[in-house]
């Protein structure tokens, strides 16, 4: 199967009640990963770079990547997506140069200016086959170069979703219910603690999803933010010599509600990251002589290709779905 756009996917997943997952992709190892697991699982995913993505890894290289990994998984269809292009050049850069969808994030700027710079890189790339997700309200949190101070955050407004997609003809539509980039998602002074000290985030906002759909019937929402931050990574971040207290995410039980929704793409980073980067600090633990590259980072990618077959299974409900 070639790269494919996200239409039919969406389509699909907005009437089976499941959501696909969209990963965020920097090297081979995480490439490999989550499609070798996408692949055993019978899985559409989509596969999304982000401009710092880009700037670490290449274009060319990414997409090459994205290229194999289609060749080796024939039976799966896979989008290849930019992660909040910020700018109609770099949008057009990746619509030229082989991807299938791409998000135009205007959603800093004010409603007028976040409709004319959606409606450019949506002419542009409907012309080219691709489509388009734009965003509207603001998470929290760092994901590699948008940042938003906590208390900075903005809900959706969903009196403004109808407009807004009408007038600028997106094929889908971030929206902020609560979700939130990092793998700092809270501070702690927003949630409780259970009876393990681990904190408890506040809930997310089904009611502002519930207004969108009412007004979006049978559009496809995108959640950013959605890592769930699993407690094992972070303990074994932590154990082997790393700190990050209270890193907490998104429970998975409410992103697997959403996904029932209208939530069609569900976007997960900082899991893969905290997925490496455990298994990485603790091969080096315990083999503190060896130094092939490749020995530590096999079982790397053996965790992103384990941690994303669970929220294919677990989380997304789309295995079976290709
Ligand atoms: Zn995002």
């Amino acid at each position: 199967m070639a790269l494919v756009t996200t239409k039919e996917m969406f389509a699909k997943a907005y009437d089976g009640g499941y959501a696909i997952g969209a990963f965020n992709v920097n090297n081979m190892e995480i490439v490999q990963g989550i499609t070798e697991a996408a692949g055993e699982l019978r899985s559409p995913v989509i596969l999304q770079v982000s401009k710092g993505a880009r700037a670490y890894a290449n274009h060319t290289y990414l997409v090459k990547l994205v290229e194999a990994a289609i060749i080796e998984n024939p039976e799966i269809p896979i989008a290849l997506h930019l992660d909040h292009g910020d700018t109609f050049e770099l949008c057009k850069n990746c619509i030229d140069g082989g991807f299938t969808s791409v998000m135009i994030d205007a959603s800093s700027k004010p409603f007028e200016e976040n409709i004319a710079l959606t409606r450019m890189v949506v002419e542009y790339a409907h012309d080219h086959g691709v489509v388009v997700e734009a965003e509207l309200g603001t998470l929290a949190g760092v994901e590699d170069e948008v940042a938003v101070e906590h208390g900075k955050e903005s809900y959706t407004h969903p009196e403004e979703v109808e407009e807004f997609v009408s007038r600028t003809g997106c094929d889908s539509l971030a929206i902020a219910i609560g979700t939130s980039h990092g793998a700092y998602k809270f501070k702690a002074s927003q949630c409780t603690r259970n009876a393990d000290g681990i904190l408890v985030p506040p809930p997310l906002r089904f009611d502002v999803l519930h207004e969108c759909i009412k007004r979006l019937p049978g559009f496809p929402i995108v959640l950013h933010g959605s890592s769930s931050v699993p407690q094992e990574f972070v303990q074994m971040v932590n154990q082997y010599g790393g700190n990050m207290p209270d890193a907490i995410g998104i429970p998975e039980d409410q992103l697997r509600e959403a996904a029932k929704l209208a939530v069609c793409k569900i976007n997960i980073d900082s899991d893969i990251r905290l997925a490496m980067t455990g298994n990485i600090r603790k091969y080096f633990a315990e083999h503190p002589d060896h130094f092939d590259p490749r020995q530590y980072l096999k079982p790397a990618r053996q965790a992103v290709k384990d941690m994303v077959a669970h929220k294919i299974v677990h989380v997304l409900g789309s295995d079976g779905k290709a």
